[in-house]
């Protein structure tokens, strides 16, 4: 298994409480039914499941669940009081009585069976000062299947006062006999306006933000990233290469197939581009001329507009094909060389 970037790591790690206003405000609606019954109730389901695509905020959730679960002073019946001990040591990553095991720990691409072994150890083990021990196993899909083998009985029966919280971007990567022992709530992902909003807390480049926010499509965290000078960097080298593949595109494959994070990049923003031909969406305004002569090469090599739809279209089932088996251990470079040939003959 290749390293993941460590500079592209640290921000799962970042501390995520509290959740910024817009995103808990938006959360919250899919969430609080769920909430809702386990205060009226008395009785929390001990194993949930929150999926959604990547980058909308499912760790923060998580981790805000787990500090209204904690906390002491409740004042109102959904929201943490952000006073009490128990609150503060949530916001300062001090928890006691939480636990987190995500691949991001030991810079790895799974989550093996040896990071379960501790837990496993404290079996028998209640909380140490609230009522619960709240587990949150993060990108579940990245689950050896060892790993999630052993931990299936463990899910079919939690101990008294343990609550486990999956999160996955896509629940058909588990194994089905995991998914059947949790409570499932589905994110949402975000709209543009929204995420225009989250950027403009965030304080990026104004040029960015339209662009940032219409194709990160829903992920709030991807158009943060995208705004970022590093990210922004390869979207320009992308568009480079398009209008020139002899020199630039050699280069790009090889920091794709190096670091998976700018692969995802590249296909977002092929999907885009296909988008905006075939559409007209517009997305990538600022390349506006660039997508136009590609499109009019295409007609051009093609023949006819039909010609031109199918190419397109065949193009965006490519790259849909290419975001799954990116998941898989495939040949990374003979993948992103297949997504960008394409492009290559149209120039
Ligand atoms: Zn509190």
């Amino acid at each position: 298994m290749t390293k993941k970037n460590s500079t592209l790591t640290t921000n799962e790690e970042k501390k995520v409480l509290p959740v910024s206003p817009i995103v808990l405000d938006h959360h919250i609606k899919t969430l609080a039914p769920l909430l809702q019954r386990w205060v009226d109730s008395g009785k929390i389901s001990q194993v949930n499941l929150l999926t959604g695509q990547k980058g909308i905020g499912k760790r923060a959730m998580v981790h805000y669940i787990a500090q209204w679960l904690f906390c002491s002073e409740k004042e109102n019946l959904l929201s943490p009081c952000q006073k009490c001990s128990h609150c503060l040591k949530a916001q300062n990553q001090s928890w006691v009585d939480f636990i987190e095991i995500s691949s991001s720990q030991t810079n790895e691409e799974n989550l093996k069976i040896e990071q379960f072994r501790n837990l496993k150890e404290t079996l028998g083990f209640g909380a140490f000062e609230s009522p619960f021990k709240i587990i949150h196993i993060h990108n579940a899909e990245q689950l050896t299947t060892q790993a999630a083998n052993s931990i299936l009985k463990l899910l079919e029966e939690p101990p008294p006062g343990w609550l486990f919280f999956i999160t996955t971007h896509d629940a058909t990567l588990l194994l089905t006999t995991i998914v059947s022992r949790c409570q499932v709530v589905r994110l949402k992902p975000f709209s543009v306006t929204q995420i225009e909003k989250i950027l403009e807390a965030h304080n990026t480049p104004k040029d960015r933000l339209p662009v940032a926010a219409k194709l990160a499509q829903g992920s709030y965290e991807k158009a943060i990233k995208l705004c970022s000078q590093e990210y922004w960097e390869i979207r320009n080298k992308f568009f480079k290469s398009l209008e020139n593949p002899q020199n630039e595109m050699n280069l790009l494959i090889d920091q794709c197939a190096k670091t998976p994070v700018f692969f995802e990049l590249i296909l977002d923003l092929s999907e885009n581009i296909v988008e905006d031909i075939i559409t007209g969406s517009n997305i990538n305004y600022d390349y506006k001329n660039t997508i136009l002569k590609l499109s009019k090469n295409a007609e051009y090599k093609l023949g006819s507009l039909d010609a031109v739809q199918r190419f397109f279209l065949e193009l965006g089932e490519r790259i849909f094909k290419a975001r799954h088996e990116l998941e898989t251990p495939v040949n990374k470079k003979l993948l992103i060389q297949e997504v960008l040939i394409p492009w290559v003959q149209l120039a």
